[in-house]
């Protein structure tokens, strides 16, 4: 009886941008065994974080709540383990739960995993070679030093732990990778990989930052300029004209990137590859994601916290026979405080009124609710952290129009500079400018588009429980 009820592998990598997978188009590499889910299953093409910063991200896809109601802001708020979580309430339920890989969501007893029948996690960021695992254990868990590299260790863990199962019940597993979060350290046997290649360069690789409000320009996520000799393995080469050096910097960055998602793509299959031996595909929920996007290189950058659209985006693939059809895509606006609802409908539990995503199980079956959201809100706390000097902002993206205030004050939340700047907006139509190059705002001819936008951004935000800046008065 309890086994008509789904698995569900929740896998979810860290800083993994769509547009570094094949099933969406890469122009730069393949993701075979990624892409098995996608042909399987549903590609969603406008999945979007509402907040793109590790931390943050994980706290609203396991609450279904927006970080102004959690709590976790920015990444110096560890997350708080007595808030309702998805798989606290699939294990109530009956589900067996485990975590293994990356958490970051914070360590002791107030900030360890929690829910879970099983889990050992990376302290922080973790390392890629011989890394420390916490397991679980009483006082918020036991720390031991495993050898060998990270994506093959936390695939061996989820393997392992799928293979002792109770298979009398339904599991819940996240199977949560470091990779490919910056230092991008391969292993070696993806180390070879892309070396006598050049990787095609994006299009805005030399961005001057210009025709936007300011926030672009003084951003220090510059591919070359902003690295360290961890990010590009070597030395900066001289004093390089700036482009020259973006150039350089780019081949060294993006080869190790892709290398490092070439290993999940490698150890996404040999979970697949389990789950097909075992007959569990057909009664087995697979999705594939990441917590935000990440700029390969488009904008010059690096990194990710912007609401331009490479951040913003997450990729999301599922695979679910039972429901889905192969091959499918959707394009509504889903979000990451859409997941939790997600998974609690498919296992049979009432989804809490306080979980703020809206389930999207229609849409798995291509019926789209005609009061389906039409835009969504977005809130980057982490106003000028000392690394990335990224300013505060908000703002509401639709399906055409993006409309980005950048309040740019620190609000006193912890991790964000307490030296505010003068706000700007800018308004982005991403059917004409997809790339986002042309700042729209106080432009006459969008000035009806402008306030309807804004409207919605402030009916948005009280709707969602969220105060709007003091100098946001229009
Ligand atoms: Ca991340």
């Amino acid at each position: 009886m309890s086994q008509s009820r789904p698995n569900i592998l929740f896998i979810m990598s860290d800083d993994h941008a769509s547009h570094a997978m094949s099933c969406y188009g890469s122009r730069i590499n393949r993701t075979p065994h990624l892409d098995r889910i996608a042909e399987g299953g549903m590609r969603f093409d406008n999945c979007f974080c509402t907040n793109s910063i590790c931390t943050p991200s994980r706290a609203s896809i396991l609450t279904g709540t927006y970080n102004h109601i959690n709590g976790v802001t920015t990444l110096a708020t560890p997350m708080d383990n007595r808030l309702q979580t998805f798989p606290k309430l699939l294990r109530e339920s009956g589900y067996q739960t485990a975590v293994f890989g990356k958490w970051h969501l914070g360590t002791g007893p107030r900030h360890c995993p929690s829910g879970f029948d099983d889990w050992a996690v990376l302290p922080g960021q973790g390392r890629y070679h011989n890394p420390r695992f916490l397991f679980k254990g009483p006082d918020g868990g036991e720390q031991r030093t495993l050898q060998g590299y990270v994506t093959d260790l936390i695939t061996d863990m989820s393997l392992d732990w799928l293979k002792g199962r109770d298979k009398e019940r339904p599991f819940c597993l996240l199977y949560h990778h470091k990779a490919p979060h910056r230092p991008w350290y391969p292993d070696e046997k993806h180390a070879g990989m892309f070396l006598n290649e050049e990787v095609p360069e994006p299009e805005t690789l030399y961005d001057r930052y210009e025709n936007r409000a300011s926030a672009a320009g003084v951003a220090r996520m510059r591919v070359g300029p902003h690295m360290d000799r961890t990010d590009l393995k070597c030395e900066v080469a001289g004093e390089l004209p700036e482009n020259q050096l973006r150039k350089w910097a780019y081949q060294r960055y993006i080869k190790d990137y892709l290398r490092v998602v070439a290993s999940i793509d490698d150890n996404v299959g040999r979970v697949l590859n389990y789950l097909k031996r075992e007959g569990l595909e057909e009664n087995t929920l697979v999705v594939y994601t990441s917590d935000q996007g990440f700029f390969l290189g488009d904008h010059g950058w690096y990194d990710k916290r912007f609401m331009y659209e490479e951040s913003l985006r997450m990729p999301l693939i599922l695979r679910y026979p039972r429901e889905v059809a192969p091959g499918s895509v959707n394009d509504d606006l889903v979000l990451n405080v859409d997941f939790a609802p997600l998974f609690l409908d498919l296992a049979g539990i009432p989804v809490p009124e306080k979980m703020q995503g809206r389930n999207p199980r229609p849409l798995l079956r291509g019926q789209t609710p005609s009061d389906w959201r039409r835009g969504m809100y977005y809130r980057y706390w982490m106003h000028r952290d000392t690394s990335h000097n990224v300013y505060s902002h908000y703002g509401i993206r639709t399906r055409r129009y993006k409309l980005i205030y950048y309040y740019a004050d620190g609000l006193g939340q912890p991790g964000a500079m307490d030296e505010p700047c003068a706000p700007e907006w800018e308004l982005f139509d991403l059917r004409s400018d997809p790339q986002e190059l042309n700042n729209l705002y106080g432009d006459p001819a969008y000035k009806g588009v402008c306030s309807e936008l804004k409207a919605e951004l402030h009916r948005l935000q009280s709707e969602l429980g969220d105060e709007r800046y003091h100098k946001d008065t229009e």
